[in-house]
């Protein structure tokens, strides 16, 4: 179907509409209070120091007021999603090193208790570590068991459940296989047709195996079936046999949108990027008729770096050292020496031997080292340009003399191991429904903009693997994949990801390295790279003048050296270009919020990027309400009234990020979600965030589904009251569903460039008109899905525009 035109309409209206300035007058109050914190100026610009081998913690910051909190945000520190209004001020979570506290310190913030340190990080990789390992000792000891007893068959049947599902009968099977770990192949079912029949006799079925981060754990699938088994049996590739009693599942009431039987909890443990894109694979080429994956076109980076070393204590005599050839293809293996001769007058030479570089510093009459750090660094490139260049720390004049260095091996620092590409890497989104030619409703759901968080990734995962595992036993889902075109991209920044895992588990960049010669560029500032992929955007960007990125290459909210630098960033809006995309879901964490636009304002006033149209916001209402509903069905978690709405009211300015892109720039319906409570909980937490978060996942599909299913037209209706103005009355207009008003107040015909009905304020709903008594009103009312209230064409010739007067009702 073709993209319904009528919503982009909605948009029509500049940011001057009745609600933004409704805006500006009431952030202006908030706006007050201390300009900046003590001991620095508004504008100046603060660079908050980082050294590379501290891991960063989560620290709460107070601030007095919006101001402060501008002002923190303009310092580029890195923020979480936790903006907590207080009676002591508002208390805001920041991820920063101990040097980064000092500073912020230093800058007369107030700086309280930590809330999540590196040891946390830790915790978590080794929980995840021994699942994995516990897993595999699972499978190692089932194994062994067998092979002792040549009595026992190789397969074994964990569960057989029949349920019905609407009029559909199904079995669902999950089974263990000895070789499951090694071997690919799917295990054949076989049914009998009910009690006293033979095995066979009620058809077969294959069930696939469940592989989660590189381990197996038990084969399992569901399929119709005709009549209720009363036995299945397996006859596993080694012609071992097992045979099992079917149960029946527990009903679940009806009144859930998922049904009996429904398939849900697919993740077992935290996945890196390496372990998202496996996982996508595995599930299109089990699904190939419903799902393909996509090579999106911009490969990233690469987790991959120079090799690097600092030479040196004290700024005037440090020699940064970087390899030309990339740390793994061959960087790593340089070694420098700084060597003394142990002789008077000797001058400054450089001899290379393979990959082993030999300073032989100069020396004074007396026999004492007199090369600079100057010196140093310009014969090292001059004489081993081949394979380093070098240079003075970070722009110093490099005056210092150095001091000796044994050999010392240059170093990427990259720690994951080996099957982790250092190649630069594509960025892959799982596409999924029955018609995937363009011709259905878009929806896109991406994840892992910021590295660190570590849950939204699998809240796309259990969706991916909800939707193509229902999707044979339960009619609402294969509702859902014949309607829509759903892509699913797991993690839009794999290089930060890895990085995450394996390095500096607070990374939320990409891992790009953009500081000019001069600057933040040697081995000491590795963990203060990188572009924030949330801010590198075209719409209302830190280019355009908006706040809440940062100039600096090393800041946390580093917006890149302009809009869409980074391919990253660049797939994003290649999916956001697909003329059908309609619907979005950019998943982060933390804070359980729940935004949409707009998601940024300029400083100082907090003008706002245009808001959403009254019909817009109460379509964005009406959504959420649904999806955070399904979110609460999980364990009655509400995401709060306070953390749902547009970016910049609940939260603060976020200029450049992707939201904003594909509401402003393609008008796609795009929210984003906060999930959960930290980036890298406890497993159990993650575990449930991933099942809440999963479930409104899956309602905003519904949403989209009903919104391409909308054919019916809404209604709308005019109430006058009395008005304490002389000479007038109160007038509005009452709808029937999320729909825009347009109006005419003389006499003449309404059209899309009539006055547009617009909000009273922020989360005010709608505004109350005054009007002159007799006034003639005539109106029409059109639905976020386009439908044309009474089916009135307003371009046309058309008069089924509703018409009324501004009277009082009498009697
Ligand atoms: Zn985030």
């Amino acid at each position: 179907m073709s993209r319904p035109a009528f919503p982009r309409r909605w948009r029509r209206l500049p940011a001057a509409t009745a609600a933004s300035v409704a805006l500006l007058l009431l952030a202006g109050p908030a706006t007050t209070g201390t300009a900046a914190p003590p001991d620095r100026e508004a504008d100046a610009p603060v660079a908050l120091e980082r050294s590379a081998d501290e891991q960063a913690d989560v620290v709460e910051v107070t601030v007095d007021g919006t101001a402060q909190l501008d002002a923190l945000v303009a310092t580029g520190v890195d923020l979480d999603h936790h903006v907590t209004p207080t009676e002591a001020g508002i208390v805001v979570h920041a991820v920063v090193t101990p040097t980064e506290v000092a500073g912020l310190k230093r800058m007369g913030y107030q700086v309280g208790a930590v809330l999540h340190d590196a040891d946390d990080s830790a915790q978590r990789i080794s929980e995840r570590d021994a699942t994995i390992a516990a897993h595999q000792a699972e499978n190692r000891a089932y194994t062994a068991t067998l092979e002792r007893s040549a009595a026992t068959s190789d397969v074994k049947i964990i569960r057989a459940d029949y349920y019905t599902s609407g009029t559909n009968q199904v079995l669902s099977v999950e089974a263990k296989w000895a070789q499951g770990q090694t071997s690919t192949s799917t295990l054949t079912v076989a049914r009998d047709s009910g009690p006293g029949t033979e095995i066979g006799s009620g058809g077969t079925q294959n069930i696939s195996r469940f592989v989660d981060a590189g381990v197996y754990l038990y084969h399992r699938g569901a399929a119709a079936v005709t009549t209720r088994p009363e036995r299945i049996q397996i006859t596993s590739p080694t012609g071992d046999v097992a045979v099992a009693e079917v149960k029946e599942w527990l009903p679940i009431p009806a009144d859930s949108p998922e049904g009996p039987g429904y398939q849900k909890d697919f993740v077992t443990s935290y996945l890196t990027p390496t372990e998202l894109y496996d996982r996508i694979k595995r599930l299109a080429d089990a699904y190939p008729q419903l799902a393909e994956v996509v090579k999106l076109p911009y490969q990233t980076n690469g987790y991959r770096r120079k090799a690097q070393v600092v030479l040196g204590g004290t700024t005037a005599t440090r020699v940064a050292v970087d390899s030309l050839a990339w740390g793994h293809e061959g960087g790593n293996d340089i070694t420098v020496e700084l060597a003394a001769p142990g002789a008077a007058d000797q001058p400054l030479s450089v001899t290379v031997t393979g990959k082993a570089i030999r300073v032989s510093l100069a020396t004074d009459a007396a026999g004492a080292v007199t090369s600079t750090a100057a010196q140093v660094a310009a014969a090292l490139t001059a004489e081993a340009g081949a394979l380093v260049t070098a240079y003075t720390y970070r722009g110093d004049a490099g005056a210092g003399v150095v001091a000796p260095v044994a050999p010392t091996p240059l170093s990427d620092n990259l720690k994951a191991p080996a099957g982790v590409s250092r190649d630069p890497h594509p960025v892959y989104a799982i596409r999924i429904g029955k018609y995937r030619d363009g011709s259905r409703t878009g929806v896109l759901a991406y994840a892992q903009e910021h590295a660190r968080e570590w849950v939204p990734p699998l809240v796309t995962i259990e969706t991916a693997e909800r939707l193509l595992r229902n999707h044979a036993t339960d009619e609402n889902t294969k509702q859902l994949l014949r309607t829509l075109d759903i892509w699913i991209v797991p993690s839009i920044n794999p290089d930060g990801g890895h990085y995450s895992f394996y390095d500096y588990a607070s990374q939320r960049r990409n891992m790009t390295n953009h500081c000019a010669p001069g600057g933040a560029t040697d081995a000491l500032a590795r963990n203060s790279w990188g572009v924030d992929n949330n801010r590198n955007y075209t719409e209302y960007s830190l280019f355009d003048g908006y706040s809440g990125a940062s100039a600096s290459c090393t800041g946390d909210t580093y917006a890149g050296p302009s809009e869409l630098s980074e391919p990253e960033n660049r797939n994003v809006d290649w999916l956001a270009q697909r003329p059908n995309m309609k619907f979005s879901m950019n998943l982060h964490s933390s804070g359980n919020y729940f935004m949409w636009s707009p998601g940024a304002y300029a400083t100082p006033g907090r003008i706002s990027a245009p808001r959403p149209t009254l019909a817009e916001e109460s379509f964005f209402w009406g959504a959420s309400s649904r999806i955070l509903t399904a979110i609460k069905r999980h364990r009655n978690m509400a995401v709060t009234p306070a953390r749902t709405g547009p970016i910049s009211d609940v939260l603060y300015s976020a200029a450049g990020n992707s939201g904003d892109m594909l509401w402003y720039k393609y008008g796609i319906y795009a929210w984003n979600f906060e999930v959960g409570t930290s980036f890298q909980p406890t497993w159990e937490e993650a575990h449930q965030e991933t099942m809440e978060f999963s479930n409104g996942l899956v309602e905003l599909l519904r949403v989209a589904r009903d919104y391409d299913k909308d054919k019916k037209r809404p209604t709308s209706t005019l109430s006058v009251t009395p008005s304490a103005t002389e000479g007038a009355v109160s007038v509005r207009f009452d709808v029937s569903e999320p729909a825009a008003v347009f109006y005419t107040l003389d006499g003449s015909r309404p059209t899309f460039e009539s006055t547009l009905y617009a909000s009273a304020g922020i989360r005010e709903g709608a505004e109350t008109l005054t009007v002159p008594t007799g006034t003639k009103i005539h109106w029409f009312s059109v639905d976020a899905a386009g439908n044309i209230e009474r089916n009135y064409r307003p371009d046309e010739d058309s008069k089924t525009f509703n018409r009324g007067w501004a009277t009082l009702p009498t009697g």
